[in-house]
């Protein structure tokens, strides 16, 4: 018999079998290893909200953990996926400039905010100059669920197809699921828990986030962040910029008016030469209180919940997974603000 099987193997998923080889437990996990939110990502750990100059809910607390889990991972299996680099916000006036001090002498930003740079790149116009960022960059997050799935596919725990939620049945202690017996099972399926029967009801909204792949005639930028990001792709010599925020559409096929609005912007920022080489689209897991949904099934304890990851995955999804399993598995209280109780009715 298993402890978990696992549903999705997105940064949640990786995230949360991650913390369960960490502990020795035996496990099963679902996901056809196709394209999902995660490799639509642009990959950016930062916690600083670049509009505001706020910081992001709880992510200058997990990014340290969070960091050292993919350099972990880098180790243990020989290969690349986290590339420190600052980011470029560029200022957009007097006023900006003020801000962007401030906000960098705040008790806590001093460790992700630096200076303003006045630094010449080939079509970018900045006469006020660019806030820099520091303790931020970039994670392969294709390369690292690509390692992950096919490490699970050579231990045997990949079960390389859709869940299929009809086909799960529920014992007082343990579930099935065909032959498979497990003591819990952990769903993270993304914006995909929309079709699951058991948490679908949860509120979560989803965003729909495009990015365009493009070639410049110049590398070795850092990434640059106005209206949009340029941001370099890890082991290429190719830029993404983006992204877009879309509520209504819920489809993961790119659209010609994303394009649109993406070259809009990114014209704006940069009036050089570029071509695009490719388009892509995913669901953000995001939630009404914008805040993540993690906890156990109120009929069924077996059942438990990894999701609403919402637009910074790269910074939660290692430290939640550890609060989740330490939940499960030692009864310790989940943050409130994460945990799924907060919507059952009282
Ligand atoms: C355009 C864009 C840019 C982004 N940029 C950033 C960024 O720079 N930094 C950052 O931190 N975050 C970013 N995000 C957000 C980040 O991608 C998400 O927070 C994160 O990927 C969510 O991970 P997840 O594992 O919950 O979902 P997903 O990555 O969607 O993974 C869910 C997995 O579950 C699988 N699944 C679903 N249903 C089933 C089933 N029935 N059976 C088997 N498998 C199933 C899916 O196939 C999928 O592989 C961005 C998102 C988008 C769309």
């Amino acid at each position: 018999m298993y402890d978990f099987i696992v549903v999705g193997l997105g940064l949640g998923g990786w995230a949360f079998t991650r913390v369960l080889d960490e502990n020795r437990k035996r496990f099963v996990v679902f996901d056809p290893c196709r394209d999902n939110a995660s490799t639509a990502s642009a990959g950016v750990y930062n916690p600083v909200i670049l509009k505001r100059f706020t910081m992001a809910w709880k992510a200058a607390e997990f990014l340290p953990y969070g960091m050292l889990q993919y350099r972990r991972y880098e180790m243990e299996t020989g290969r690349r996926f986290v590339y420190p680099l600052p980011i470029y916000r560029k200022l957009a006036s007097a006023g900006e400039q003020n801000d962007w001090q401030a906000a960098a002498g705040r008790p806590g930003f001093e460790q992700y905010m630096d200076g303003i740079r006045f630094e010449n790149f080939p079509g970018i116009e900045a006469p006020f100059g660019f806030g820099i960022t520091k303790n931020t960059g970039l994670v392969d997050v294709r390369a690292l669920l690509q390692t992950r799935c096919r490490q699970l596919e050579k231990r045997g725990l990949l079960m390389p197809e859709k869940f299929d939620y009809r086909k799960l049945q529920i014992g007082a202690n343990k579930i099935r699921y065909g032959e498979i017996e497990a003591r819990r099972i952990v769903f993270a399926e993304g914006f995909g828990m929309k079709r699951n029967p058991f948490f679908g009801h949860l509120p979560m909204t989803g965003t729909k986030g495009e990015t365009l792949r493009i070639r410049l005639p110049y590398s070795g930028w850092p990434v640059i962040k106005s209206n949009v990001f340029l941001a370099p792709v890890p082991a290429s010599d190719e830029y993404l910029t983006g992204a877009t925020y879309e509520w209504e559409d819920k489809t993961t096929t790119p659209t010609d008016e994303a394009r649109k609005i993406l070259t809009g912007k990114l014209e704006k920022l940069y009036s050089g030469p570029y071509t695009i080489s490719g388009q892509t689209a995913g669901i953000r897991p995001t939630v009404k209180d914008r805040r993540p949904l993690l906890g156990v099934h109120p009929e069924y304890p077996g059942l438990a919940v990894f999701n609403g990851l919402g637009t910074r995955g790269l910074i939660l999804a290692p430290r939640l997974a550890k609060m989740l399993f330490e939940h499960l598995e030692f009864g310790m209280d989940l943050l409130p603000e994460t945990d799924i109780k907060r919507w059952e009715k009282s």
